[in-house]
């Protein structure tokens, strides 16, 4: 019997050499001789799909679709390349955006490629002619898609869904239903026949040239012509660019409707690109934002010479993007209310596992009872609403789940009293001994276990599909909000202020290292997403504590350098381990590193820049392995709990 890699050698051959006999249906691509030998004379008598993508194109005119890409190992410094010329700015609502779990590069970003896809079907008018869909995915989607639930992400894509408008609670079902039926309706309007096993090809040994992340969407006719095909590339925090907009990556970005963006959000090249030369006349880009920057030296230089706040820095540019004061600030409020009650649900779902074959255990809920204990409840959060049952009712709080009376029963609930946790204290270690062990005990470090308890919750609802902001990418969306609540519940005196700084100051070191490096896992692996939102979250820490613009970016470096190197192996694919944790750290380590900054007065020997450009030769030099494929690391060494079916 062949071996898996010696089957993918053998079916490889047989796609991309026309001379070769096809087999019956390639293993690979899943499409028959016929479909092959389509594809090889559509590409000269079909003109209609030339519209869409020429990458696309030409992988489809070579023999063998996937042509265009590469073996999986070869590309180590894919789509991580170093820009020059380009400002860094984007808008903070493209940097934080509403979407939905578990990730953003693997569902978010293809959710959107999906629709987009459907739209420009739309807007050439083939729409309706469509009668079936391939679609291939490569590298790190095929690789961790499946746990990543980027086949429901597309289909749901294909069929209209918009990540931030979804109904989050009804993919399961209508995924479900798309794979019993195989039945698809593309653009919710036009039903065709969908067969996952034929019609999803997964490429885990091949990236297409452009970045790890791709896909390509082709949709063939009545007679098997192909009418169009493109591919797009996700890169990281739901961000989408295919080849024509690869260099200026924010034409597919967050939304779909190209047409009713600002042109300073679509084009980045048109600001520095060109140094005006000496003794010219300056001309004033009207598409440009007023306070274009490269970098942290240059943000602080118009920090200083403006006299103004990284957060008012952004906060004028997004003004120029068209938004109004009262859109701005409306904006960031649902921002922050969306990332309020992802903390909400998570501590208060009564949900006992995560989805997923590692049967996670949740663990927000007992982490926040364990920090409500000896609060008055209803004085405490007199509004907190018990989502699903899962808080008891005002006035009681039991003990956190897995504390167990000696009697086997629940602490707080024998025989229906409420009785105090009285466990006998067992001591682990023999007492006869010149070092005499340690008795258990709890320890409370207040600001460690809400920053973690907040952080876990986020992560929680992330890995369960549900609603979350991207905020700079899904997997790392517990680091932002869990330092801003800490902020709003312990700290602020004026919540709302401390909201809108914290989000602008943080957006303005996400645009830095998007620019400047990634904040794709597939790209950097796991330093561009724990690590950037640390990065982030310790600058927006620092800025609601007063510091100087200086100490900001000072906190924002401590928070990448000590990420440096951080990998991606989440276990069986799944946003859950190491991922949730790793959050719980990213938000203390966040706090800690602007701690630091605002003690260290301005001394320091790595500047934000620096430590930018590290983590971009960080992630280049990075194996594969540990760029959100799950081939090494903890994916690797930790087996999975064989007492759930393995499909
Ligand atoms: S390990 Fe890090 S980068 Fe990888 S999926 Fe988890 S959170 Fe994202």
């Amino acid at each position: 019997m062949l071996s898996r890699l010696s089957r993918t050698a053998v079916a490889t051959r047989y796609c991309t050499s026309p001379r070769l006999p096809l087999p019956a249906r390639c293993v690979q691509t899943r499409w028959s001789p016929h479909e092959h030998k389509l594809h090889r004379s559509i590409s000269i008598s079909s003109p209609s799909w030339y519209a869409l993508n020429t990458a696309a194109r030409k992988g489809l005119e070579e023999d063998e679709p996937g042509s265009d890409a590469v073996p999986a190992e070869e590309p180590r410094d894919v789509g991580v390349q170093q820009q020059e010329a380009e400002h860094a700015v984007i808008s903070a609502f493209d940097l934080f955006s509403i979407g939905v779990g578990p990730s953003s590069s693997h569902t978010v970003g293809p959710m959107r490629a999906g629709k987009i896809f459907i739209n420009d079907l739309v807007d050439l008018g083939l729409l309706e002619k469509v009668k079936t869909v391939k679609i291939t995915l490569y590298g790190s989607l095929a690789a961790t898609g499946k746990g990543h639930h980027t086949p429901q992400a597309i289909l749901l894509g294909l069929e209209g869904s918009d990540p931030e408008t979804i109904d989050t609670g009804t993919i399961p079902s209508r995924y479900q239903d798309i794979l019993e039926t195989k039945h698809l309706t593309l653009g919710g309007r036009h039903r065709i026949a969908y067969d996952q096993d034929n019609d999803m090809v997964w490429r885990w040994d091949q990236v297409l040239k452009t970045h790890p992340n791709g896909m390509r969407f082709s949709v063939f006719g009545e007679d098997g012509d192909l009418l169009a095909t493109n591919e797009y590339f996700s890169v990281g925090g739901g961000f989408v660019v295919n080849e024509k907009t690869k260099a200026d990556e924010n034409l597919f970005y967050k939304g779909v409707d190209k047409s009713a963006v600002h042109g300073a959000r679509l084009h980045q090249t048109h600001s520095l690109s060109e140094p005006p030369q000496e003794g010219a006349p300056q001309q004033m880009d009207l598409c440009q934002p007023p306070y274009p920057f490269v970098s942290g030296e240059s943000l602080l230089a118009l920090t200083r010479n403006h006299n103004m706040t990284i957060a008012q820095i952004v906060y004028d540019n997004e003004l120029h993007f068209g938004y109004s004061h009262e859109e701005i600030h409306d904006k960031l409020m649902k921002i922050w209310s969306v990332m309020d009650d992802c903390i909400r649900m998570g501590v208060s779902s009564s949900e006992t596992k995560l989805p997923g074959r590692l049967q996670l255990r949740r663990r927000a809920p007992i982490l926040y009872r364990r920090l409500m204990r000896g609060f008055y409840p209803g004085l405490v959060s007199p509004v907190l609403p018990a989502i699903g049952g899962g808080l008891p009712p005002s006035g009681h709080i039991s003990a956190p789940e897995g504390e167990m009376m000696s009697d086997g029963l629940p602490a707080g609930k024998v025989q229906g009293k409420s009785v105090s946790a009285t466990r006998p204290t067992h001591v682990v270690g023999s007492l006869e001994h010149p070092v005499l062990p340690v008795p258990p005990r709890k320890t409370n470090i207040p600001a460690m276990d809400f920053l973690s308890c907040y952080a876990i919750a986020v992560n929680e609802v992330n890995a369960s599909g549900g609603r979350i902001v991207t905020s700079p990418t899904n997997g790392a969306a517990g680091v932002i909000p869990a330092v801003l609540k800490y902020i709003v519940e312990f700290v602020s005196d004026d919540p709302e202020k401390s909201v809108v700084t914290f989000l602008l100051t943080a957006a303005a070191i996400g645009m830095l290292f998007k620019r400047g490096s990634t904040i794709s896992a597939a790209e950097g692996g796991c330093q561009a997403e724990v690590g950037v939102a640390c990065s982030m979250a310790s600058a927006g820490f620092a800025a609601c504590m007063g510091a100087d613009p200086e100490t900001v970016l000072q906190a924002a470096e401590i928070g990448i350098e000590h990420n440096l190197g951080l990998t991606c192996d989440p276990i069986d694919g799944l946003v859950q381990v190491p991922c949730i944790e790793r959050n719980s750290l990213g938000a203390v380590k966040a706090v800690t590193a602007a701690q630091l900054s605002m003690a260290s007065q301005n001394v320091y020997s790595v500047t934000l820049d620096e430590a930018i450009e590290a983590m971009r030769l960080t992630a280049a030099d990075m194996s594969v392995k540990y760029k959100e494929t799950s081939l090494s690391g903890l994916a690797r060494t930790v087996r999975i709990p064989l007492t759930v079916p393995a499909c």
